[in-house]
């Protein structure tokens, strides 16, 4: 019997090393480990962008984010989409995004669902923008003008910097709990208003999609599921120091190194929190009785960096394993599932393989392709997975987007990496190097750095025949709309 429903739950800055399912020695998805027993779980499942902004034009329209230019970033209007056609085919729609600016309607996110909440226009946590509101204050402009000054007076402006950081700490409002200080709403409050919907709507066929923002940064996690990994117990203003000191850009690795496994335990206590929603869901939605005839498909739509290569947070260029490689669990009722191969699985083939689950025929818009038959048939696939970015790290200003590209080619064993900017080739053996410590030096594996560049000069060819024309000067439109009807003076 094929499903009649689709949920699909993305979750931000998700790596696929901090899953159990994948491997994680630390508690933090005991529900997502037993789901995965009767699910297909994609050992190798890379994103087609980092970050939020070039991932999910892979994910729910399984097309590359720079396919239509580098200044169109998101959805563009009318464009087919999962949810688009899903919704053309019958099913109800609605979405869930934990407040994330980018998967908002300003980028196409809104189009094809019936019901679309970003939770964009709540007022979060009021103490949880105490970075944003002290960078805004006069004093916080004066002190950053100090510090940068500072910056040229050696020793002497070290020590101002760290004087400043106390000074913050001591000088910043008091916080009663770990909840106060998140600023997004967390998964329960999202699944909480999921599962609404979803009681509203069956038994008709539908599509679900929840965005979860618990594992992004700053890191505060419910205390519940701090508990339930067996992580230190930490005040809600010694979590707000860690995030602080991690978020710090005048201190060397060595220094934030120090406290990388506190802020480690914080982000994974976020996992587990995520985690055990999704058993309330699944619960529900047995309760509801729709759970035997919805196919679920858990992934992230990028990961996050540690300081593995010196970096924090999700910055898009360095397109380490870290983050690009993310967890995809795909459960559909009937199907004993089983790990598939091995192969990098890209997320642009995603949405072909679950409407092929589905019984639906692919759209021809699509880039992808179904891999259904070989996860069935435990059959690989020969095909290196594509990841496009570019070095833009604010897409809400146009001429930001125009920043170099770059491109990363991953297939089973060896990744190249190409930074047009700069004009850096690198080149990895992810088996002799898993952690892409040294690239190889340019006269070694020739024959494989020739292969992975002409697969990279035929996708950016197969780019530039695709007529972006008409979907630019829409999108551009469609933005512009927006910014007036925000700027535009209340009746
Ligand atoms: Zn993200």
């Amino acid at each position: 019997m094929k499903p009649r429903s689709l949920v699909l739950v993305t979750v931000d800055c998700l790596r696929a090393d901090h899953v159990g399912f994948l491997g994680y020695s630390r508690p933090v998805t005991p529900f997502l480990d037993s789901l995965a027993a009767e699910s297909f779980v994609v050992p190798n499942a890379i994103v087609g962008g980092v970050p939020t902004y070039y991932s999910f034009p892979a994910i729910l329209a399984s097309r590359y984010p720079l396919a239509m230019g580098r200044d169109l970033v998101g959805l563009v209007p009318d464009e087919v989409s999962l949810p688009s056609y899903l919704k053309q085919s019958g099913y109800m729609t609605a979405s869930f995004v934990a407040a994330n600016p980018y998967v908002s309607r300003k980028f196409g996110y809104g189009q094809a669902f019936d019901t679309f909440c970003d939770f964009l226009d709540q007022e979060m946590a009021a103490e949880a923008t105490f970075y944003s509101k002290q960078s805004r204050t006069f004093r916080a402009v004066l002190n950053r003008s100090i510090e940068r000054l500072s910056r040229n007076l050696g020793p002497v402006g070290t020590l101002y910097d760290e004087l400043y950081f106390r000074y913050c700490q001591l000088a910043g409002p008091s916080v009663q709990s770990l909840d106060s200080l998140r600023p997004f709403p967390s998964a329960d409050a999202i699944v909480d208003r999921a599962l609404e919907w979803v009681g509203s709507v069956c038994p008709s066929p539908f599509f679900l999609w929840l965005h979860l923002m618990d594992p992004h940064a700053p890191y505060y996690p419910a205390e519940e599921a701090l508990r339930a990994i067996g992580a230190t117990a930490v005040s809600p203003s010694r979590a707000r120091y860690l995030n602080s000191y991690w978020n710090r850009r005048d201190l060397g690795s060595n220094r934030l190194r120090s406290l990388r496994d506190a802020v480690i335990e914080l982000y994974d206590g976020s996992i587990r929190w995520v985690d055990m929603q999704m058993a309330r869901l699944v619960d529900t939605l047995k309760g509801l009785q729709v759970w035997d005839q919805s196919a679920l498909v858990f992934t992230a739509d990028h990961g996050e960096e540690f300081l593995e290569h010196g970096a924090r947070f999700h910055g898009p260029w360095t397109m380490k394993e870290e983050l690009i490689r993310v967890p995809l669990l795909v459960r559909v009722p009937g199907v004993f599932g089983r790990e598939v191969s091995k192969k990098p699985f890209s997320h642009l083939d995603l949405a072909p393989t679950l409407l092929h689950a589905l019984d639906l025929a692919v759209p021809r818009e699509f880039q992808g392709r179904s891999d259904w038959g070989e996860w069935n048939r435990r059959e690989g696939w020969e095909r290196p997975a594509v990841v496009e970015s570019t070095e833009c790290i604010n897409p809400d200003q146009p001429e930001d987007r125009l920043a170099s590209r770059v491109l990363c080619i991953r297939d089973s064993r060896y990744k190249l990496i190409l930074r047009f900017g700069c004009g850096q080739e690198q080149l990895f053996d992810l088996h002799s190097d898993p952690s892409e410590m040294a690239p190889l030096p340019a006269d070694i594996e020739k024959p494989v750095r020739r292969r992975l560049l002409e697969y990279a000069r035929r996708h950016i060819e197969g780019a530039q025949r695709i007529d972006s024309r008409k979907h630019r000067l829409r999108a551009r439109s469609r933005e512009l709309r927006i910014v007036l009807s925000k700027s535009a003076p209340a009746d």
